[in-house]
C-alpha cells in the first residue's frame, strides 16, 4: 500500500512537472525565435493618413498647429470616385504592414489605431512627432493622393532641408526616400506618371518637418485614376502596396 502510494506519487509529481517543462521550453524558443528574426528589436512608426470622421470635425481639424509654418491640423483626404476614402485605404494598408513587419520581429506603433467617422486626427504637429517617443527607428507616412484622372503610380515625398526642423533627418530621410522607391519598384508598383521621377520634396507637410526620425510620406497611388483606384480598392491590391512599403523599410535598414 505504501509503495503503490509513492508510485502514485510519481505519477501525480511527473503529470505536474510535464506542463511546466513544456512551457519552459516554449518560452525558451520561442525568445531564440524572436531574437533570430531580421527586425527583432526595432520599433517602427507607422503613420495612416487622415482619420475617416475629419469630414465631419471639419471646425477641429481647421485649427491651425505650427509646424515651421501655420498649417491646418488636418484635412478630410481624398477619395476614389466611387467615394473609397483614402483615411479607409490608407488604415487598411498600415495595418497590413504592421502585421508584416511584425511577423518579422519588429515592434510597430501608429499613429492611430482607429478607423472611425466619430473620430478626428490626430493633428500633423503630432503625427511629425510621434515615434520619437516611441523609440522609433523610422517613421512612414500612408497617403493616396487626388490628382487628375490622367495620372497614376505612386510618389515618395521626402523632406527638405529646413534648418531648425529638418537638419537632423534630412540625409537619413533622403536614404529612407531612395530605399522606398525602389522598394515599392521591386514591389511591382509604377513610379507616379505626374510627378518627375516618383519624388518629390517638401518644406510644408508637418509630419516630415516636426520628425526627429528619418521620415518618409507615400503617396501609394492616384485615387483618381481609374486604375489605381482599382487596387486600391482590392485587398489584394493593398496587401502588395503594404508588401512593397515592407521591402522599402527593410532595404533601408539592410535588414
Ligand atoms: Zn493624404
Amino acid at each position: 500500500m505504501k509503495l503503490l502510494r509513492s508510485a502514485a506519487l510519481v505519477v501525480a509529481l511527473v503529470a505536474l512537472a510535464a506542463p511546466s517543462v513544456q512551457s519552459q521550453a516554449r518560452a525558451t524558443s520561442s525568445t531564440v525565435g524572436s531574437q533570430s528574426l531580421p527586425l527583432s528589436g526595432l520599433t517602427i512608426a507607422i503613420d495612416p493618413g487622415h482619420q475617416l470622421g475629419n469630414s465631419t470635425h471639419t471646425r477641429q481639424i481647421a485649427r491651425l498647429v505650427w509646424v515651421g509654418s501655420y498649417k491646418a491640423c488636418n484635412t478630410t483626404g481624398t477619395s476614389t470616385n466611387s467615394g473609397y476614402p483614402e483615411a479607409t485605404f490608407t488604415f487598411d494598408v498600415a495595418r497590413r504592414v504592421k502585421n508584416d513587419l511584425e511577423r518579422l520581429g519588429a515592434r510597430v506603433v501608429m499613429t492611430r489605431t482607429t478607423n472611425s467617422s466619430s473620430a478626428w486626427g490626430p493633428c500633423v504637429d503630432y503625427r511629425g512627432r510621434f515615434g520619437k517617443s516611441q523609440h522609433a527607428a523610422l517613421k512612414v507616412s500612408i497617403h493616396g493622393d487626388g490628382a487628375p484622372a490622367s495620372g497614376r503610380g505612386f510618389h515618395v515625398i521626402r523632406p527638405a532641408y529646413f534648418r531648425g526642423y529638418t537638419d537632423d533627418i534630412y540625409k537619413s530621410s533622403s536614404a529612407l526616400a531612395t530605399a522606398m522607391k525602389t522598394g515599392l519598384i521591386r514591389g511591382g508598383l509604377k513610379p507616379s506618371t505626374y510627378i518627375t521621377g516618383g519624388m518629390s520634396v517638401r518644406k510644408d507637410l508637418g509630419t516630415l518637418n516636426m520628425s526627429d526620425i528619418p521620415t518618409v510620406m507615400t503617396e501609394l497611388g492616384n485615387m483618381r485614376n481609374a486604375s489605381d483606384a482599382s487596387m486600391m480598392k482590392s485587398r489584394s491590391g493593398r496587401q502588395k502596396y503594404a508588401a512593397a512599403i515592407e521591402r522599402g523599410i527593410r532595404l533601408y535598414l539592410g535588414r
